[in-house]
Parts: C-alpha cells; sequence; structure tokens
C-alpha cells in the first residue's frame, strides 16, 4: 500500500531507527509498502523513517529495480568524493549539491539472518549514504554549508511555519 511521506520538519525524521534482529513476515510487508511509496512518489531511494517507521530499512532504485537494505551500516568509505545533485522525498522543493564518498562498502543482514557485505559506487552509493542518514536522523540539509544554507533559508523557514 502507498503510504504518506512524512515531511519536515516532523520530529520522527530526527529520530534514530532501530535494527532489526530477523526478518519476519511483517517486515517483507513492510518492504512492499515501501517500494510501493518510493515508485509512486517517483524517488529513488527511501528510508522506513520517512513512513513513520523507526527501523532500520531502506530501499533504493538500482538498475535491476528496488532493493531492500536491512540493517546497512557503512564499513568503508573512499577517500575520494563526489559533488552531485539530490533531493528528499520529506524535503520536497529543495535540490541541493551534497559531497559525499565515491565508493563505499555497506554491511547488510541477509535473508538468511547473515551478514553480507555489498560494494556501492556512483548513484547507488549516494542514494545508499543519504538513506543510511535517515536511519540515525540525519538530513541531507544538515550536510551543507553556511553558503548553502543561506540561500535555502527562506524555503526551510516556509516548510517549518
Ligand atoms: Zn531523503
Amino acid at each position: 500500500m502507498n503510504k504518506g511521506i512524512i515531511k519536515y520538519p516532523n520530529p520522527i525524521l530526527r529520530k534514530k531507527s532501530e535494527e532489526l534482529k530477523e526478518i519476519t513476515p511483517g517486515i517483507k510487508e513492510l518492504v512492499f509498502d515501501m517500494i510501493e511509496t518510493m515508485e509512486k512518489n517517483e524517488g529513488v531511494g527511501l528510508a522506513a523513517s520517512q513512513i513513520g517507521v523507526l527501523k532500520r530499512i531502506i530501499i533504493c532504485q538500482t538498475e535491476k529495480g528496488p532493493e531492500t537494505f536491512i540493517n546497512p551500516k557503512i564499513i568503508k568509505k573512499s577517500r575520494e568524493k563526489t559533488f552531485e545533485e539530490e533531493g528528499c522525498l520529506s524535503i520536497p522543493g529543495i535540490r541541493l549539491k551534497i559531497k559525499r564518498a565515491k565508493e563505499i562498502e555497506v554491511e547488510v543482514l541477509g535473508e538468511d539472518g547473515k551478514e553480507v557485505v555489498i560494494k556501492a559506487d556512483g548513484l547507488l552509493a549516494r542514494i545508499l549514504q543519504h538513506e543510511i542518514d535517515h536511519l540515525d536522523g540525519i538530513l541531507f540539509i544538515d550536510r551543507i554549508n553556511f553558503w548553502q544554507r543561506w540561500k535555502i533559508k527562506n524555503k526551510l523557514k516556509e516548510k517549518e511555519a
């Protein structure tokens, strides 16, 4: 089912999400809801917290379609960074250039309950870093410099009002 997306400045977006112990049928249903919600809103990634569920689950759009990452933890980041524009379904109408690691290694919980390490680069690495931030209550507007912040301050104020 397509769920409503929680928008900035809702305090839920600032909460830390909890790790999952196992992948239950209920979690699979939640993932289906997340995929439907992401696709309806034409997003490229979604964290469970954005539909109000404080669990460490994210989905990302990949070349192979939507992929799910449970308990994702970045264990390695390349020193090389890229600086590209991003948007966020929870803060519509704002696009910002954000500096992120070009390549990352992420540990995730696999279907069989064992941890696996995946490597990502390019757009997927960027989406993963953005969505993993959501699990820690971090938004992309926290990762900009003073001048970028000054440029969007009126837009954010409108949302906060
Ligand atoms: Zn976002």
